[in-house]
């Protein structure tokens, strides 16, 4: 099995390439290195089993080979972070409308089955906890950049479904929630990996609002399992799944915790959003899976404890 993977040097990516690897699986990454970073894979490069093209997934004559090659897709290639998206949103939009519309375009040509890595933004701001997978998604004024993000991912959706009821493309859609590990960067404004280096360089770690808004965080092992059992699932074509960890916990909570786990003497300093964004910055105070879709199919059960997730990743940010 030659599974492609765009995105592969990502954060989630790279993951699920050790992890395709270690069952012996041929692996062909093609990545632009954007977010990616070539340190995610270097690891890898002497198994024989993988292939690493670092183009974008924007390089159709690249992309109709690697596809035509390949016997799936694993679409993970995007521009993700909300710092990122506000800053940049323009790369953004294209990035996820685009680059999408290429892959499916190709995968169709050649009939390969195509996992898309949408989001669990596309549920927006809705209030109706937790989140299944046909609840409305609720977004807020296109003139607030991070909404782009949101609407970008749901085009993507449409158009993976919209491929597999006309044109029978074997799609599987997978709303990643809160996902946490080593090698994910907080560059882009990730939370984890942004507190645990506050915490261990001893600078103030930085909570927005009043750190009650709450998240449930996975540990990326458990999410890539997740993403190969429902590739290797017939039931699970034509379909979107949450993935991720139900088990929520307040940001002020998360930041008390890494401080407490890094021995850190760092303060906790309360930051309102528009310092930290813009002017009207928009957040959700809730987001919590309804995991049960893709449990029932597959078997999925997190099993990595969030504080084990934060002392690998305080490990990695040592090293
Ligand atoms: N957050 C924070 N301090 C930071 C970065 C993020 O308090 O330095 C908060 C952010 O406002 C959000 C939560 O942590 O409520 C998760 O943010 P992240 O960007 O990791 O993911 P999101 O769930 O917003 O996509």
């Amino acid at each position: 099995m030659n599974s492609l993977i765009t995105g592969g040097a990502g954060f989630i990516g790279s993951h699920l390439a050790e992890f395709l690897l270690s069952k012996g699986e041929e692996v062909t990454i093609v990545d632009n290195l954007s977010t990616g970073k070539f340190e995610n894979i270097r690891h890898l490069t002497d198994n024989p089993n993988l292939r690493v093209h670092i183009d974008t997934i924007l390089n159709e004559p690249l992309m109709e080979l690697l596809i035509k090659d390949c016997d799936v897709i694993y679409h993970l290639a995007a521009a993700v972070g909300v710092r990122l998206i506000i800053e940049r949103p323009v790369e953004t939009i294209e990035t996820n409308t685009i680059g999408t519309e290429v892959v499916l375009k190709l995968a169709n040509r050649y009939k390969k089955k195509t996992l898309i890595a949408s989001t669990s933004e596309v549920y927006g701001k809705s209030d109706k906890i937790p989140f299944k997978e046909e609840d409305d998604s609720v977004f807020g004024p296109t003139i607030k950049s991070r909404w782009s993000y949101a609407c970008s991912k749901a085009i993507d959706e449409f158009l993976a479904l919209a491929y597999f009821h006309e044109k029978k493309l074997p799609i599987v859609i997978t709303r990643l929630f809160n996902t946490i590990g080593p090698r994910q960067t907080g560059q882009y404004g990730m939370v984890v990996p942004t507190f645990v280096q506050q915490a261990l360089l001893k600078h103030p770690i930085t909570v927005y609002d009043d750190g009650q808004q709450a998240r449930c965080f996975a540990n990326v092992t458990d999410v890539v399992w997740g993403l190969h059992a429902l590739m290797s699932d017939p039931d699970a074509v034509g379909e979107v799944f949450n993935v991720g960890n139900n088990k929520e916990i307040s940001i002020l909570a998360l930041a008390e915790l890494v401080k407490e786990m890094a021995g850190s003497e760092s303060e906790i300093q309360f930051v309102p959003y528009e310092k930290a964004f813009e002017q009207g910055f928009e957040d959700m105070r809730r987001r919590v899976p309804d995991i049960s879709k893709i449990s029932e199919l597959t078997g999925y059960a997190p099993k990595v404890e969030l504080s084990e997730t934060i002392q690998q990743i305080i490990e990695y940010y040592q090293k």
